[in-house]
């Protein structure tokens, strides 16, 4: 090889590694250009109105768009970003505090839903609500149903139409859904008795009051009106390994423990707890669930409260 040639192949090889530098450095830029330097990508638009108006609120004069671009593009976009996040924080604290506020009004309203009736007992005011309190203290009026009654597609512990199948709309579909889930991880649950009317409440006071007295029967029974199956948010639930019963072992089986740890999750709870009888007035009930939404469920589960307790009531059972 002679020196020409030689020459020819160096100047070849240093062409080749200026383009592929040049290569490698068009490469570099286009990936980094939109993350480090957003405004980059902007100018090189020929839409400067859109991100004008977008941005700085301010009609395009393509003058004023450059300058504001040079002087401050990052100042510019981060002052917007500041902003919009400050907003959305400021927002956010808002609506939080907005929540708080409204949720301590609602528990507020919802203690003093009750008038007395010409027999001396309180009675809600709000039956319809699904944050309604019902419990010894507070009953129901006794020609109350609730009008949205519907049988949620779930199995059941017995055959045949019957108005224990019924609850309302929305506990019935999130009813669906937690025996769907729970289904999914092989616990089997069977819905036994939802809605319960003032008529059916009466009738089963006076048949076991009759047989066990009407303390005994104060204790597990509600008496008509006090009964929160008239609300058409509750359900008993059972499982075939204490044979569709509702007892008390239902609370140590694998679908019993299944439901105390995962009812709030659908937006139920555990109405009548172990340990809280002498708050809610009933005796330990682990397969009454009660609906009153996931939040408000959540936040019971979480603290190991009742609902009265929750609304802020302190209740002395009598
Ligand atoms: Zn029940």
């Amino acid at each position: 090889m002679d020196r020409g040639s030689r020459l020819k192949k160096k100047r070849r090889r240093r062409l080749f590694s200026n383009i592929v530098t040049v290569l490698l450095f068009i490469l570099a830029f286009t990936l980094i250009k939109d993350k480090l330097f957003p405004f980059i990508k902007n100018a090189f638009s020929n839409d400067s109105s859109d991100y004008v108006l977008a941005d700085s609120d301010m009609p395009g004069k393509n003058d004023e768009y450059n300058k504001g671009e040079n002087n401050g593009s990052a100042e510019g976009n981060n002052s917007g970003h500041v902003n919009a996040d400050g907003d959305n924080i400021k927002t956010g604290n808002e609506k939080d505090k907005e929540l708080e506020k409204e949720m301590a009004e609602k528990k507020e309203m919802l203690k003093n839903t009750v008038y007395i009736n010409d027999e001396g007992s309180k009675v809600v005011t709000n039956p319809n609500d699904i944050l309604v309190l019902v419990n010894k203290e507070r009953s129901l009026a006794s020609d109350y149903k609730p009008d949205d009654l519907v049988i949620p597609n779930v199995k059941f512990s017995f055959e045949g139409e019957d108005q224990k199948k019924y609850l309302r709309k929305e506990v019935a579909t999130a009813l669906e859904v937690l025996f769907e889930e729970a289904e999914k991880e092989d616990v089997i649950l069977y819905a036994v008795s939802g809605y319960r009317s003032y008529g059916r409440q009466q009738m089963l006071f006076n048949y076991r009051s009759e047989r066990s007295g009407i303390e005994e029967t104060n204790k597990l029974t509600a008496k008509p009106g006090q009964s929160e199956h008239q609300t058409g948010l509750a359900m008993d639930v059972s499982s075939k390994s204490v044979n569709l019963s509702l007892e008390e072992a239902f609370g140590e089986t694998i679908e019993g423990i299944w439901l105390k740890n995962n009812a709030h999750r659908f937006g139920f709870i555990i109405r009548y707890l172990k340990e809280k009888t002498d708050i809610t007035g009933y005796s330990y009930e682990p397969w009454h669930i009660r609906y009153v939404g996931k939040e408000v469920a959540k936040e019971i589960y979480e603290n190991n409260i009742t609902f009265e307790e929750y609304l802020g009531f302190e209740y002395d059972a009598e």
